[in-house]
């Protein structure tokens, strides 16, 4: 009896982990792999949440304060939601009080790219995601020392981890 009350409990552990992961049903989604993604927008549209792909693919922004990760101050790492390349950590991350998760500066400067978006009016840098071209957020440079630099990112794209305790 108490083996099956064991089983039990591990199989639904396991059953937890899987629905908790949001990427379990995308191919590309790899925290390891850097090689850079060329997958079509009709292919993302099939695989991610419609939230992640307005912003990520459409180049939406997200309503301010609305987000999971601008007042997350939890230890760890955020991945690309979109593809699992490492991004930013917590340890760039600050209060810009702009209601959108911002860092000054991402985990390598080979993390992302940068071009220049002219939309809205105004001429802004615009992030993307190094390994697979998701619209991230943009950079502006009225951020903190040491670089200046503020990030600001959408946390629709953005997956985080806490780092081990
Ligand atoms: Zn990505």
């Amino acid at each position: 009896m108490r083996n099956v009350v064991i089983i039990c409990a591990m199989l639904f552990a396991m059953l937890l982990a899987i629905a908790s992961s949001a990427q379990s049903k995308n191919p590309y989604y790899s925290r390891t792999d850097s090689k850079v993604l060329q997958v079509a927008n009709s292919e993302w549209k099939r695989i991610l949440p419609e939230g992640v792909y307005r912003v990520a693919r459409e180049e939406g922004t997200e309503r301010a304060f609305t987000g999971e990760y601008h007042d997350n101050h939890k230890k760890g790492t955020y991945y690309c939601y979109v593809c699992g390349n490492p991004l930013f950590t917590s340890e760039t991350k600050f209060d810009s009080g702009t209601g959108w998760p911002s860092f000054y500066q991402p985990i390598r400067g080979s993390s992302v790219k940068y071009h220049t978006d002219k939309s809205a009016g105004m001429e802004r840098t615009e992030v993307e995601c190094a390994r697979c071209s998701s619209h991230l957020g943009h950079v502006f440079d009225d951020g903190p020392k040491p670089t200046g630099k503020r990030f600001c990112m959408n946390s629709a794209v953005l997956d985080f981890a806490s780092s081990a305790p």
